[in-house]
């Protein structure tokens, strides 16, 4: 089962290859899936539609990146260009109020104290040497445009390159990790947006932002406030991504340019503002669109979805990527299940599709109720009774697919939860109006808007 190493020029025109796996999109769900693949001896194929380095946003990992990074060969190479991150801080934006800091250190399981922040232009991109080193087939400027799936295991992919040539490869297995794009949730129909929850995103990356001292430099800084929130994210070489994750109405409110419109949500937090009195834009400020679903169908004869070409939740515990790769880690053992055994598909897929959703589930419940006023609460004063904290800082950590026994804490954790929220009834009923009404408001993210939904 030898692999070849090809560019797209190397690829005839009109000519149709065959390969064992045929990978959609070249981030960070399609580079594990095609690396962990070629690694147990198929021949995979990955077409990547843009050139890398690309810009894309999501910069802060999770520790439970880190095995999955070692496991692919690049946990060195990532150490190089990431900025470590002992813990996530958070904090309301109103100036004096009081930063809870979550160390990683202090999760169940003590062995993974630390995550990385990366600028995701270079982390892709080495996520996608790396698979071509692996011996990969990889091919950028190349993108998917259909795919034919056959009776038995001849399934042809048709993609355009970048002058516009047809390209056809015939697999016998497609993931597809096309991220926000959903290639095949959209062509299927099977895209469902949140109808609970939705948020749109406007941000930049800036030089000249007060860091946190010592050994906090690399945390990553959450701030709540009155439309949402705002991450603080720090770059090795510097810079600081910050961001707003705000109600879709909020954003439709911009009658100015993004750049403006980003400065004046960050004038609405005093403790961002204050960070960043010397702060100046070192490029462009970007928005997306309101951005949660999920794909109702996760698998069919022939193809998986993996990362965010099956599901997006907001990402204010940067579970983006870490999910995404997780989902690629288990989508491989699936596809190699199958192509080992096309009769195993019938509980190979199933069982991924379970353990999917189980973590997309898992966090999502937390995700959705992070701006509710129990929520703050109890993020501002968490106690380790019955363990509580411990598990909550696991969770944000990313041990959710584990046997770390997290269950009965979480559990305790949303019992409290739903107690607070009685208690103050008129202010939760309140929080959840508006969650419900900003899940009705669609914000196509304005004219900056990049990969959208
Ligand atoms: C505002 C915001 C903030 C975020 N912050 C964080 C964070 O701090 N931490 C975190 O972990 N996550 C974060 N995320 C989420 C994170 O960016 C994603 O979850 C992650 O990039 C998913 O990886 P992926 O490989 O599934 O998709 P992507 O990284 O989007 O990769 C998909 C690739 O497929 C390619 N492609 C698409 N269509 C085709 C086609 N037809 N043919 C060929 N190629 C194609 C694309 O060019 C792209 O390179 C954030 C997201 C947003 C919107």
């Amino acid at each position: 089962m030898d692999s070849t190493v090809a560019s797209s020029a190397e690829v005839q025109p009109g000519a149709r290859d065959c390969c064992d796996v045929l990978v959609i999109g070249g981030g960070p769900a399609g580079t594990t899936a095609a690396t962990l693949l070629h690694q147990k001896g198929w021949r995979v194929v990955l077409l990547e539609k843009d050139f890398h380095p690309r810009f894309h946003i999501g910069e802060s990992l999770l520790p439970m990146n880190l095995p999955i990074l070692d496991r692919l060969g690049v946990l060195e190479q990532v150490r190089a260009i990431g900025m470590i991150k002992y813990a996530a801080e958070f904090s309301c934006a109103a100036a004096g109020s009081p930063v809870q800091a979550f160390r990683f250190a202090e999760a169940m399981d003590k062995d993974h104290p630390y995550a990385f922040q990366v600028r995701r232009s270079e982390f892709d991109a080495l996520l996608f040497h790396n698979c071509r080193e692996q011996g990969v087939s990889v091919h950028e400027g190349i993108k998917v445009k259909n795919v034919t799936f056959g009776p038995s295991e001849a399934h042809v992919v048709h993609a355009v390159d970048a002058g516009g040539g047809e390209r056809t490869w015939e697999a016998r297995f497609v993931v597809d990790a096309s991220g926000r794009d959903t290639f095949l949730a959209r062509r299927y129909g099977t895209k469902q947006r949140n109808g609970a929850h939705q948020s749109a995103a406007i941000f930049g990356h800036f030089d000249h932002v007060v860091r946190n001292p010592g050994q906090d430099e690399g945390n990553i800084s959450i701030y709540w406030f009155e439309h949402g929130w705002l991450w603080m994210i720090p770059l090795r070489d510097g810079a600081m991504s910050v961001g707003a994750v705000c109600w879709p109405e909020y954003l439709k409110t911009r009658r100015t340019d993004p750049e403006e419109f980003l400065w004046q949500t960050i004038r609405l937090c005093p403790q961002v503002a204050e960070r960043m009195r010397a702060a100046a834009l070192n490029g462009p400020a970007r928005a997306t669109g309101n951005y949660s679903y999920t794909s109702s169908r996760m698998w069919g004869p022939g193809y998986i979805l993996v990362g965010d070409a099956f599901a997006f939740i907001d990402p204010v515990f940067s579970t983006g990527v870490y999910l995404a790769m997780n989902s690629a880690v288990l989508g491989s053992v699936a596809v190699d299940a199958c192509l080992r055994d096309p009769a195993s598909a019938r509980t190979a897929l199933p069982a991924f599709e379970r353990q999917v959703r189980h973590g997309v589930r898992t966090v999502s419940w937390f995700i959705y109720r992070f701006t509710t006023p129990a929520m703050r609460a109890l993020f501002q004063g968490p106690r380790n009774t019955f363990r509580l904290r411990e598990a909550v800082i696991s969770l944000l950590a990313g041990d959710i697919f584990r046997n770390t026994p997290i269950a009965m804490p979480l559990g305790m954790f949303k019992a409290v939860y739903y107690g607070i929220s009685l208690a103050r009834l008129p202010r939760t009923w309140a929080s959840h109006r508006q969650r419900r009404k900003s899940a009705a408001v669609v914000f196509d993210g304005g004219t900056t808007a990049q990969d959208q939904p």
